[in-house]
């Protein structure tokens, strides 16, 4: 394992600038991950720690070494794709082997660690099938031993999951970690899928517009976005306007106090701010005491949590989550307090 290091790495395609001066420090066995909406640049990021892609400036370092200008199979990083990228007309055997043969391994080696980068895997007993024998989870995880039989230090992941099935990608969620923390790798993993990122990740960078917004642990980035961007793109949330007076916020539904989240901001007198609540965080009683006042406007049961719409005094909509509902509120004319733990308000610059 060895950290990663990439400094005021630029990528222009053209007239496009995919990064920006992006500074990363991914720690030597971290799982990491790369998330963002589509086209912030994570894929380019993620290609130029491999090295298919030259950055038009900055450094990369592996450890104390300077890859910016190796190769790919010099920098000892090896790369799982979405599309597998498997040869199909080669058996599993064959297509893990062809790394060590390129390398000039010698035979016996191969055989050997061709067993155990199918062990690794829990695909023991495959090496002589087809590709086209192997279910989709299957050719993935031949992917996978392709990529740990060269012992790469780094693993890097390109939306691996995105063509399994709902079930499949759960399991390959746990099964993915396991493999990373086994072989000591550090992981670099790009996805669009928050819950992926959520769950697997040690820490995770959101991206947008080819810049870094947020680094820290799953916990970290849910609780204390940094910016609404972040609040919006990890998990759901309702934003609030208005306007900074006092300690306060002046929404259109009164005058409400949020946690500041970043530490090199105090908001001045006046300007225009946003309060973020998750759906999660609010449940719905008494109007009396209240944090905010509305009537439910639609409802969606779901079994172990129902789904309200509530309608402000503003004709704002708010969402709210109820988990384990014992009560179920119908849609109606009467008002209903939402109550909101003060913690839970987070105030964010607009
Ligand atoms: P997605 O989630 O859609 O895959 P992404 O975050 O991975 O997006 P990138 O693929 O890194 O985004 O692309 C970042 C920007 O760079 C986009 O505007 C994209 O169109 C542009 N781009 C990427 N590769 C090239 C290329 N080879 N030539 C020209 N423009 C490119």
């Amino acid at each position: 394992m060895e950290a990663i290091r990439a400094q005021k790495i630029t990528k222009r395609f053209g007239e496009v600038t995919a990064l920006d001066k992006v500074t990363l420090e991914i720690a030597a066995g971290e799982l990491f991950f790369l998330l963002g909406g589509s086209g912030c640049g994570k894929t380019t990021l993620l290609r130029c720690i491999a090295g298919l892609e030259k950055p038009t400036a900055g450094t990369i370092h592996f450890g104390e070494r300077d890859v910016t200008d190796l190769p790919p199979h010099k920098r000892e990083a090896a790369m799982v794709f979405q599309s597998y990228a498997l040869w199909p007309h080669m058996t599993v055997g064959q297509n893990i082997a062809f790394g060590l043969e390129e390398r000039k391994v010698p035979k016996d080696e191969i055989k050997r660690r061709v067993e155990e980068a199918l062990s690794m895997v829990k695909l023991e007993g495959y090496g002589p099938r087809g590709i086209d024998q192997m279910s989709g989870g299957q050719q993935q995880r031949v992917s996978l031993a392709r990529a740990l039989v060269v012992k790469p230090k780094c693993l890097l992941l390109d939306e691996p999951l995105s063509n399994l099935d709902a079930q499949l990608r759960l399991e390959m969620r746990s099964e993915i970690r396991r493999i990373t923390k086994e072989n000591e790798l550090t992981g670099v993993y790009v996805t669009h899928d928050q819950s992926e990122a959520l769950s697997m990740a040690d820490r995770m960078a959101v991206m947008d517009s080819g810049h870094v917004v947020q680094v820290g642990p799953p916990e970290e980035i849910y609780r204390n976005p940094c910016c609404s961007y972040v609040a919006g793109f990890i998990g759901e949330t309702n934003l609030l306007r208005g306007t900074i007076n006092g300690v306060h916020l002046s929404t259109p539904n009164g005058n409400l106090r949020g946690r500041i989240t970043v530490n090199d901001w105090t908001p001045s007198e006046g300007v225009e701010a946003l309060l973020s609540i998750r759906p999660e965080a609010i449940t719905l009683g008494d109007p009396n005491g209240a944090t905010l006042i509305g009537r439910v406007r639609e409802r969606t049961y779901l079994g172990n949590l129902v789904q309200y719409a509530v309608e402000l005094r503003d004709e704002s909509k708010i969402q709210i989550t109820e988990m384990n509902p014992r009560r179920i509120r119908e849609a109606g004319e009467t008002e209903v307090g939402l109550h909101v733990a003060p913690d839970d308000i987070t105030l964010l610059k607009d």
